[in-house]
């Protein structure tokens, strides 16, 4: 708790103090929280950060809320790997992926969770709450009920099977709402207001729930040696995760855990959910709400909150965005695990096919070091990837297994 002076509105500046407060009174703007940079630097090296937890807590000086463990399933320190054979398919040099479908509940949601609640358990608050597109509802049910805490999770009713029973099974309260993700947000907005002793992660919490996505950027650099990387790519439903990716490289410049470097930040999105990629296209100013319809539910969300924001990131470091279509964003499934052994959901095969796109037309290039942002478990959404199925199915002999694969040239 140390090191937060305040929250700050991102439009007009005007400073709150650091409660469940989450937009500006004056102009509406989202508040974000401001922390004492010097007092941070003073006190944070790269050894004090190596000899803390191997989670997002390690980074706790950064972060809006202290650990006493109620909260910490573990989330984060997950793998950056070397891909170097998905480098190679796509005509790329030095290309690493996070790998965060190894969080608790098999996605990033974790990181902002964890955060959230640790934050509203510091200021009072006894029961969690989300609107979620899915991996939110899982890792919230998950956390309240390792904390013990009550829940209420809200989810579009239309959700894959997986994260439908993965938020059921911690316990209640899981609410499905015959309607869009942007529905069950305009719902939880009023539940909000008419229940303020509730903690809503990404409602009245969101400013500090935001935080917990610039654990994805910590990582990669201290995972790089302390470097910054050239170009990043990162799926986006609300826009929060890549603002925050985008802040976090900022900020450990800024407490001089690294060099100053410019990072690239490129955003992917489903051609059946675009908003921001259109606004980009069309080099508007302007995020267009539309109704989603893709298999990427996860980041379905047509009215997105931080999409402005993720827009001007995009458009300030010099990155793109790509809208991929549903047969590309399965097919970037399929390319990461059968190049790198790693299975996602269908977020991480839209960053996938956004980066076979961006490096298609030179956007993402060779020469550069570049990290594509893998964010949640492909076994949450195996409804998507369709008809995969055994090689063969044979009766238990040798002679059926030698008439049904074909062992020529492999001893
Ligand atoms: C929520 C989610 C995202 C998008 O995060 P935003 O902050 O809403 O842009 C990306 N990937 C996965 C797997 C998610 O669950
Ligand atoms: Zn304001």
């Amino acid at each position: 708790m140390a090191f937060i002076e305040a929250l700050t509105c991102r439009e007009c500046a005007r400073t709150y103090p650091a409660e469940a407060l989450h937009v500006c009174d004056y102009c509406f703007g989202p508040l974000e929280v401001a922390y004492d940079y010097e007092a941070i630097a003073a006190q944070t090296t790269r050894e004090t950060i190596a000899a803390g937890p191997r989670s997002i807590w390690r980074y706790a000086n950064l972060l809006p809320a202290t650990n006493d463990g109620a909260v910490d399933l573990g989330a984060g320190f997950t793998p950056l790997l070397r891909a170097d054979r998905l480098a190679a398919e796509l005509g790329l040099g030095e290309l690493w992926v996070k790998n965060d479908t190894l969080n608790p509940t098999g996605s990033f949601k974790d990181r902002v969770v964890s955060v959230a609640l640790a934050r509203a358990r510091e200021l009072g608050f006894k029961v969690a709450a989300c609107a979620s597109t899915g991996n939110l509802a899982n890792s919230v049910a998950a956390h309240a009920a390792r904390a013990g805490m009550k829940h209420y999770v809200f989810i579009p009713a239309n959700l894959e099977r997986g994260k439908v029973l993965m938020s059921a099974v911690y316990g209640h309260n899981l609410i499905a709402v015959e309607g869009s993700y942007d529905d069950v947000n305009r719902l939880c907005a009023e539940l909000a207001s008419e229940h303020p002793s509730w903690a809503f992660v990404n409602v009245n919490l969101r400013t500090y729930y935001a935080e917990g996505s610039k654990t994805l950027a910590f990582e990669t650099a201290e995972q790089l040696g302390w470097e910054a990387p050239d170009h990043v790519v990162v799926p986006v439903g609300s826009g929060s995760q890549l603002t925050k990716i985008a802040k976090g490289f900022r900020e450990l410049a800024k407490v001089g855990l690294i060099e100053e470097h410019d990072v690239r930040v490129s955003g992917a999105q489903a051609l059946g959910c675009s908003p921001i990629a259109q606004a980009f296209a069309d080099g508007s100013d302007y995020v267009r709400p539309v109704k989603p319809d893709t298999i990427a539910k996860s980041i379905a969300i047509g009215n997105p909150a931080d999409g402005i924001y993720a827009l001007d990131e995009v458009r300030n470091t010099g990155g793109a965005f790509a809208a991929v279509t549903e047969g590309e964003i399965v097919e970037g499934i399929r390319l990461l695990a059968r190049t790198e052994g790693i299975f996602t959901e269908t977020a991480g095969g839209t960053t996938i096919a956004t980066l076979a796109r961006l490096a298609a037309e030179g956007v993402v290039r060779s020469d550069e070091r570049v990290v594509a942002y893998v964010t949640g478990h492909g076994l949450k959404t195996i409804e998507a990837i369709g008809d995969l199925g055994p090689t063969a199915t044979i009766a238990p002999t040798l002679e059926a297994f030698e008439e049904a694969v074909d062992l020529e040239g492999e001893g």
